[in-house]
């Protein structure tokens, strides 16, 4: 399917809402009908059917319909977070007793998922290192029922080779999953590679402007359903109608943001890495990033995240030169329309800050939609004040 169809018509009924271009916001909890044959109908099919808006709603519908045809799968569940459309299927497709082989380093919250919160119902992780392949068949027991990828991640950006992990964990009947979110559905499809189900914030990309939280997971028809009838519906993460309005809204405009933030992000990072002060930059699409082959090999592009250390690391000087930027915001999150940094100091004390540990190094940038030039001189004026 076209990229430009997917985005400016599939699923937009027009005719059925007075040929408005932009769809309607159905704010509406509940649907009437005419008959108790219709509603009993209805009621045996929340998955496919207007009945209540926890299920399904039918703004929330041509959301699902693009998201689905994004990421190249059979449907889509739209969640009111990035971290509900991960632990909700998790709690669908485990079962006391099982195991997941994890990537070491994934987003902060899922790693407290697998820490903390699913022992509570019996099920253990094994985090490795992804990058070696090896540790994946190593790490796998009779009881894996799951392998969790996140490639790249969003703070060091290790990469799997995600077509041989999905061969392998299919070859040994294990679901895989992954975390989407730095590609984005436009430079990276896992399902073509064989991953079973992706997972994205849409917070970042989708959304785009920083005004809505919200999650996205694909995969095949009957998963997806099986998830939506039992954990979906029990547990309640449904976004609301104005919420799936702000991401179709979003939608729009997906693949120019993504290119400029691209585009901006190559321009920034080849010039930081030319500046004195700067120890490393680590982007998967820079020349001397560690698995830039794979990179190429399975990502169409790349995001505006990347990270970089100072070549003085001290604790006070990552956190003077995070002070002294005028324009890149310092805030969490990122995709949205504005630059923004983040030091890996920010969840650590001074305390325990180890200045040998490249991890606490760490400083992260996003790169948004203003001039590159202009944030460029934002970085210089910071760096000049260290
Ligand atoms: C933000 C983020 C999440 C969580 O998404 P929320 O929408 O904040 O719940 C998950 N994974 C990655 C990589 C993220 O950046």
């Amino acid at each position: 399917m076209e990229l430009s169809f997917i985005l400016n018509e599939l699923g937009e009924e027009r005719e059925n809402y007075f040929n408005a271009v932009s769809p309607p916001i159905i704010q509406s909890s509940n649907f009437t009908f005419k008959t108790v044959t219709a509603i009993r109908q209805a009621m045996a099919n929340e998955f496919e059917t207007n009945l209540y808006s926890r299920g399904q709603n039918p703004t929330l519908n041509i959301l699902r319909k693009k998201l689905a045809a994004l990421d190249g799968a059979e449907d889509a569940l739209v969640f009111s977070s990035g971290i509900g459309a991960i632990s909700v299927p998790l709690l669908s497709i485990l079962k006391s007793g099982d195991h997941i082989v994890a990537v070491e380093n994934p987003y902060s919250w899922v790693r407290k998922l697998f820490n903390e919160f699913l022992p509570k119902f019996g099920i253990t992780t094994t985090f490795i290192d992804g990058t070696d392949f090896n540790n994946f068949e190593n790490a796998v027991t009779p009881q894996t029922r799951l392998i969790y990828l996140e490639s790249p991640n969003t703070f060091s950006y290790e990469l799997q080779d995600i077509k041989k992990v999905a061969g392998f964990a299919r070859s040994h009947s294990i679901l895989t999953m992954i975390d989407n979110s730095y590609c984005s559905p436009l430079y990276q499809q896992p399902h073509l590679m064989g991953i079973d189900l992706v997972a994205q914030s849409a917070t970042k990309y989708i959304g785009g402007h920083s005004d809505v939280v919200a999650g996205v997971l694909t995969g095949s028809k009957a998963l997806i359903k099986q998830i939506f009838d039992h954990e979906f519906m029990n547990l309640g993460p449904s976004v609301s109608p104005h919420s799936a309005w702000l991401l179709l809204r979003g939608l729009r405009t997906l693949p120019l943001r993504l290119q400029r933030s691209f585009e901006s992000t190559r321009v920034i990072t080849q010039w930081l890495n030319k500046q004195d002060g700067i120890q490393q930059v680590i982007w998967p699409f820079s020349d001397d990033f560690k698995q830039a082959q794979l990179a190429h090999e399975q990502m169409q592009g790349c995001g505006g995240l990347f990270s970089f250390t100072l070549k003085d690391s001290s604790f006070n000087r990552i956190e003077a030169f995070c002070n002294s930027l005028q324009h890149i915001l310092l805030a969490v999150s990122w995709g949205g329309h504005e630059s923004l940094i983040l030091p890996s100091t920010a969840s650590i004390t001074e305390n325990d800050y180890v200045v040998t540990d490249e991890r606490h190094q760490l400083i992260r940038m996003y790169i948004g939609l203003e001039d590159p030039q202009y944030l460029i001189s934002d970085i210089e004026q910071a760096l000049g004040k260290i």
